[in-house]
């Protein structure tokens, strides 16, 4: 089997030390919260090496550490960044108790994964003597030293820190920018053992006083321990290249004299909507995430066959929903073949498709390769029973538990029946009663299916079942635009909803009194809410036919759900509303008059003026530079010259900024009219988020507005702030 080996950066045939036995480490989770979908992309690319180890009849011994200390620093629990730790302190649970949750979790995600268990998955607190050990083991050679209780290793001391990652200066000077401790010798040295300070629960005592181990130590010792000091396979996600290998490298390698590992390879990330997945992103998706959303866990293993493991894989729901209905189909296929042959996959026919196959995952484990030559096959002309037989074969490595399906898919002899006898009545050309049979098992939750040999009945899955409730959408590309049919009526008020049921609640029922005197609709993205909000706005969308309600099947980035609403509106003027404002009187008339006038091309209640586009201040009457979001109103029309959104913008706040500059920049004026009859309530988004995170993501989204607009001083009502005076954020503060 050949694989890449990011030491050698070359593309190696794997040579175990000991003939027949391959030893294989990799990094596993940190256990004090969920390990997102990313993570298990890593693991996935290891399992897949290891089934085809083993069938290629090797014996493999396959570690995979539970990282329950070191990460699990005081400060993140104190400064309570992980809100779920937080609270689990907070209601008097141990470190242990927190860890062994997310170890069950993590086990438990596994193994829907079709994730083969590890040999030994040794925890970190349990190995402590071990990275003792080693530690020791480096100040005997020289490599360490000690300053206060803490122990570093010498970098220097070690020419061939750097084999690794490939040594940037710029790239190890980053790694080390995060912490400065005084103590180190050089700030490229990293900690091998930290003396613990005052109050630390975890904790333990050492030649060197009570302490806790760095994060790279404990690979070294308990790979060490389960392995032997040399490894043939060493996986981890890239991430993990620098520093946590490269130091893991240094350590075993000083500590040994040995070269530690054969072949390194890493996993390449794994992306969301093109973003790198962050909490504050919203898209750092737990397999329960997906599985709430009525995807199999499985569906996510098939789409990461889809992609080789050395190249990003750009993870969205439309993907997801692909690789759900490819899986679908193939057990599909098992089910319908299972029916009419048993699997024999023992035929010389079928010995070109196996040789392909194992051509495809030897050769850099090709997974893309392997599944395509998968579908190849099952559309050959080879005996059913060949193709079966071969496909569950190929399933060994695939792992997509295609066989399960044969058991699971028991259909109820009533149902059976009841398809019988629609297909009877079918012949007799009786098909309005044979459809309503279709539909009662349809209500029942069982599809037909149609197959060579006849139509077969099957139970829905969770997804299809899913998919009856609405219909919904993935990105706004999947939306149509309308923007080319004319005005149908005179209002489009476009609201995006995302859970805060009572505020969306407030906000729609305040503006539909209005429908009373003018032509509106209201249009709705509802926006992955996960409250209840959906099934609210779906139920008055059912009653009221001036609503529209467009769901999508996750949060999409703010300026990706309002470019729904742009794409699907219909009135003479759009008016955006933000679900925190309630209407107390007719506030459409006033904004029709002020866009009557063709050289206003924006209004809306509360406007911003710059002298200097750094600095914005709210004005609630007459020309500004900007209109916030809260409610913002133009003619439908300006869309065909100004764009739709930057979805960029995933963060809601300065969008309004962002697009206010594009009604500028097409020689637009934007009109304040304060007197609005509109009430603004608590911002919910806003007040929601922790203070660092929400400055973050709104500077972020400044700094995006300032590259595009910062030197278009000319477009603001009165330019001429003084340019000495430069700050990466503004004034505004309402949220
Ligand atoms: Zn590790």
């Amino acid at each position: 089997m050949r694989l890449s080996n990011t030491l050698s950066k070359k593309i190696e045939e794997l040579h175990p030390l000991e003939p027949g036995l391959v030893r294989m480490y990799s990094c596993g989770p940190t256990v004090y919260r969920y390990a997102h979908i990313g993570n298990f992309r890593t693991y996935l690319m290891a399992d897949w090496i290891r089934r085809a180890l083993e069938s290629q009849g090797l014996q493999v011994i396959h570690v995979k550490n539970i990282t329950d200390v070191g990460h699990m620093r005081q400060e993140i629990l104190e400064q309570g960044e992980d809100k779920v730790i937080a609270s689990a302190i907070a209601e008097g649970k141990t470190p242990q108790e927190i860890s062994q949750f997310y170890t069950d979790a993590f086990h438990r995600d596994e193994a829907k994964l079709g994730i083969l268990p590890a040999t030994h998955y040794p925890k970190a607190t349990d190995h402590i003597q071990e990275m003792i050990q080693v530690t020791r083991k480096l100040e005997e050679q020289g490599y360490a030293y000690e300053v206060q209780g803490n122990v570093y290793f010498s970098v220097s001391k070690f020419p061939d820190y750097g084999k690794l990652s490939g040594n940037i200066q710029k790239e190890l000077l980053e790694g080390v920018r995060a912490e400065v401790d005084p103590l180190k010798r050089d700030p490229q040295d990293f900690t091998l053992w930290k003396a613990a300070e005052p109050g630390r629960v975890l904790k333990w005592p050492s030649p060197w006083g009570d302490g806790f181990p760095g994060w790279h130590i404990e690979c070294s010792a308990m790979s060490t321990k389960y392995l032997g000091e040399q490894l043939d396979i060493h996986t981890g996600g890239v991430d993990n290249i620098f520093p946590h290998h490269e130091g893991e490298l240094a350590q075993s390698e000083g500590a040994f004299g040995k070269t530690f590992v054969k072949m390194w390879v890493h996993g390449q990330h794994l992306l969301a909507d093109g973003v790198k997945m962050s909490k504050s992103a919203a898209n750092d998706y737990t397999l329960e995430d997906l599985e709430d959303k009525g995807f199999d866990a499985m569906a996510y293993r098939y789409l990461c066959l889809t992609v080789q493991y050395g190249s990003r894989l750009n993870f969205t729901f439309s993907a997801l929903r692909a690789a759900q209905r490819g899986l679908q189909r193939l057990r599909n296929r098992v089910w319908g073949w299972s029916l009419e042959a048993s699997p024999d996959a023992s035929g010389s026919e079928t010995e070109g498709w196996r040789q392909a196959f194992w051509e495809r995952v030897n050769d850099d484990l090709d997974m893309p390769g392997a599944l395509s030559l998968t579908w190849n096959m099952t559309r050959s002309d080879m005996p059913v029973k060949s193709r079966l037989g071969l496909l569950l074969e190929f399933d060994r490595i695939l792992s997509l538990d295609l066989d399960s399906t044969i058991q699971q898919w028991s259909v109820p002899e009533h149902v059976i029946e009841t398809e019988k006898r629609r297909a009877t009545l079918r012949t007799q050309k009786d098909y309005s009663t044979a459809d309503n049979l279709r539909k009662q098992l349809s209500d029942e939750g069982f599809i037909l299916e149609d197959a060579v040999s006849g139509t077969r009945v099957r139970p829905k899955s969770t997804l299809e079942k899913r998919q009856e409730r609405w219909k919904e959408f993935s990105s706004s590309k999947e939306i149509s635009s309308l923007l080319h049919v004319p005005d149908r009526l005179d209002f489009s008020v476009g609201i995006v909803a995302c859970n805060y049921i009572s505020d969306v609640q407030r906000c729609i029922s305040s503006i539909l009194p209005l429908a009373e005197k003018h032509p509106l609709e209201i249009l709705v993205v509802d926006n992955g809410s996960t409250d209840g909000t959906s099934a609210w706005l779906e139920d008055q969308a059912a009653q009221d036919h001036r609503m529209r309600v467009i769901h999508t099947d996750h949060v999409l980035g703010e300026a990706a759900a309002k470019n729904i609403l742009l794409k699907q509106s219909l009135g003479t003027y759009m008016v955006l509303m933000d679900t925190s404002i309630e209407a107390t009187e007719d506030f459409l008339t006033p904004l029709a008059q002020a866009l009557s006038d063709e050289s206003v091309g924006l209004a809306g209640p509360w406007g911003l003026r710059s002298r200097d586009l750094r600095h914005f201040d709210e004005i609630e009457e007459g020309q500004v530079d900007a209109i916030q979001a809260y409610c913002f109103a133009f003619r439908r029309a300006v869309l065909s010259e100004v764009d739709l959104m930057r979805e960029s913008f995933r963060f809601y706040r300065n969008l309004d900024l962002e697009y206010s500059f594009c009604f500028l920049d097409m020689g637009y004026r934007i009109m304040a009219i304060g007197s609005l009859p509109l009430q603004r309530h608590e911002h919910r988004v806003w007040t929601s988020l922790a203070d660092e995170e929400r400055d973050n993501l709104s500077q972020n989204n400044f700094r995006r507005f300032l590259k595009r607009w910062g030197h278009r001083q000319e477009l603001l009502v009165e330019p001429g702030g003084d340019h000495d005076h430069v700050e990466d954020h503004h004034h505004y503060t309402s949220g």
